[in-house]
């Protein structure tokens, strides 16, 4: 049984890495900033408040967001796969002691240095229809090739609010690889190279986690 978390800085791939292990395995996926920034979208009272941190690039509140996750994680018994969750040491903590979900059975740490991400930002788009992440090749096409849908740049996709989100992730979010390197489930992953070589790294530790799984 897979239980995954996906941590790394803003831009540093998750998103694609999520789709490409989430169909892999078959397990379903859970990205949190996807889930703001469709409620921003539609204008629920979650959004409202979610709207408040989101453009400056600021995390939105522990509490907010635990209890987002703890309603989708328990109808989830199958596995599952975290992009964006958890980022604070609170949240980490609260996903262990989580009552009726199991503890991460692993963790992928992708590590991007901060020149490459602001780079990777510039040119990244969502689909505003299925939320899939897309890096834009010059002259592309604007539009989503799985559904169709427009490509947008988020809003936060901005330096200054990049660079919010980078201080908060090294403050906040990084010393999560020590917390989960304590556990014994953490697996770094060197995430500078393209998506297809990234992801040939993070197979090599699902097939060892797998055998582990069956031990
Ligand atoms: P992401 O799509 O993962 O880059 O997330 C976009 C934004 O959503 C972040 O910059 C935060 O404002 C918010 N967010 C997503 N996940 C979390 C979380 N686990 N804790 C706090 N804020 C979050």
């Amino acid at each position: 049984m897979h239980r995954i978390v996906l941590l790394g800085p803003p831009a540093s791939g998750k998103g694609t890495q999520s789709d490409r292990i989430s169909s892999l395995l078959n397990i379903p996926h859970l990205s949190t900033g996807n889930i703001l920034r469709k409620e921003v979208e539609n204008g629920s009272p979650i959004g409202l408040e979610a709207q408040k941190y989101l453009d400056r690039g600021a995390y939105v509140p522990d509490e907010l967001i635990l209890s987002m996750v703890q309603a989708w994680l328990s109808e989830r018994p199958e596995g599952w796969l975290l992009d964006g969750f958890p980022r604070t040491k609170a949240q980490a903590e609260a996903l262990q002691n989580l009552s009726g979900v199991d503890k991460p059975t692993l963790v992928l740490g992708l590590e991007v240095p901060k020149e490459a991400l602001i780079s990777r930002m510039e040119g990244r788009r969502e689909c505003s229809s299925c939320g899939k992440t897309v890096s834009l090749k010059e002259g592309q096409e604007e539009i989503c090739e799985d559904c169709g849908g427009n490509l947008v740049k988020r809003s936060d996709d901005v330096i200054d609010s990049f660079k919010v989100r980078y201080q908060n992730y090294e403050k906040l979010t990084l010393p999560l690889f020590d917390f989960y390197q304590e556990k014994g489930i953490l697996e770094r992953i060197d995430g500078t190279q393209a998506p297809d070589v990234v992801f040939e790294q993070i197979k090599q530790h699902l097939v060892s986690e797998q055998v582990h799984g069956e031990a």
